[in-house]
């Protein structure tokens, strides 16, 4: 997996050649060969079990036979307008992306280069490091606190150092937790009006029935200064396989400027009309919400009653110290046809996460860890 860039590494830039590779997770049909099992249970990617609405399917078959052959709409611009309606922004500060993933590579390629410092958390999402580092800037991560929490004084210590650029996930990956309010208040007062502060949303929709939880765009609306708050539609409306997120910029200018950068058909028609339906079925999105709250929680306190020690999530997945080196733990699961993610960031070696299934994926899950690291203790 990991090759050797030979012949070409003599051409290829420094900072790429160093770069760590995303780790995607295990391959599902070479765990399915390794375990023998009938069905993979694959907890690996934040998915959701509960598939995306109805109504996306009709979307995409409508469409399918003259997207195919045609471009899609370059500017996005029915899907735009669809966002900017169901926030109450002006579409002309909605940028679309290939997967939310697009638009932060978009950003970096428009705002940073060499030298330039970026700040993010620790742990964190592996792409808020990759991309800065293609561009050649500087990565100051600042750990979460003992307790899996947002660390005030070391955040506030790393914006005075003047990044350019901040990476922030609301709820955090992998830990799933969440800023409340008066936390993202202090980021943002903090970050040099010079910077680009991105609120990364990813698993907004999960968080949103705590009351502690802030809408990221309601904090930002009147600000003066530079940000985006990039969602997607990749997790709870589970159209990850489509590849469609969007960022909501606090300017057009900053829209224009990632445009530029932007491969003009980086949106598939499919994932457009997709993403439409997708907002309009609100029903769906509740009940995906309303039972990936019910199972993180039951979910986690199983875990916890075994002896586990998992970080309080807001989102559709689970940050576990299995006590055991997170490799070793997750080769064995692998053999038993389940796939979850070893966490490899510094201090976190023991560390797994596992998104959410179905109650009965979950339960399966919880025996086979819990007897795997029952017999790493003997
Ligand atoms: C999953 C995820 C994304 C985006 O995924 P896309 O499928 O590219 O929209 C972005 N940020 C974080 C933190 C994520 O976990």
């Amino acid at each position: 997996m990991n090759h050797v860039l030979e012949p070409a590494t003599s051409l290829v830039r420094r900072e790429v050649a160093g770069l760590p590779a995303y780790d995607p997770g295990a391959d599902p049909g070479e765990v399915a060969a390794l375990s023998g099992a009938a069905r993979v249970i694959k907890l690996s990617n934040n998915e959701s079990p509960f598939g995306a609405s109805p109504a996306v399917a009709e979307a995409v078959r409508l469409r399918l036979a003259e997207s195919v052959s045609r471009y899609p709409d370059p500017t996005g611009k029915r899907l735009a307008e669809a966002i900017g309606r169901s926030l109450t922004v002006p579409a002309g500060r909605v940028v679309l992306g290939n997967g939310s993933e697009n638009i932060l590579e978009l950003v970096c390629q428009a705002v940073l280069g060499p030298g330039d410092l970026v700040t993010t958390q620790a742990p964190g999402f592996s792409l808020h490091e990759i991309f800065p580092r293609v561009m050649g800037a500087r990565v100051e991560k600042v750990p979460v606190t003992a307790g899996f929490g947002f660390d005030a004084a070391a955040w506030g210590a790393a914006l005075a150092a003047g990044p350019k650029l901040v990476f922030l996930a609301n709820p955090c990956n992998p830990t799933g937790a969440i800023l409340g309010v008066g936390e993202l208040e202090r980021v943002v007062a903090g970050t040099p009006k010079s910077a680009l502060l991105v609120l990364d949303e990813a698993y907004r929709e999960f968080a949103r029935p705590d009351p502690e939880y802030p809408d990221g765009l309601a904090v930002l609306r009147g600000q003066d200064r530079p940000w985006i708050v990039l969602r997607t539609f990749s997790k709870a409306y589970g159209l990850a396989g489509l590849r469609v997120g969007f960022g909501v910029a606090s300017d057009t200018a900053l829209v224009e400027a990632l445009d530029r950068v932007r491969t003009p058909y980086n949106v598939n028609q499919l994932a457009q009309d997709a993403a439409i339906a997708a907002l309009g079925d609100h029903a769906h999105l509740a009940e995906t919400v309303r039972r990936t709250g019910l199972e993180i929680a039951r979910v986690a306190d199983r875990l916890r009653d075994k002896g586990f020690r998992v970080a309080p999530s807001s989102a559709n997945f689970l940050f576990i110290d299995t006590g055991h080196r997170a490799d070793r733990v997750t080769r064995e699961l692998h053999r038993t046809g389940i796939i979850v993610k070893a966490w490899r960031e510094p201090g976190y070696e023991n560390f797994i996460r596992a998104s959410l299934s179905t109650p009965e994926d979950n339960d399966v899950f919880v025996r086979r860890l819990t007897e795997i690291c029952a017999k790493g203790k003997r």
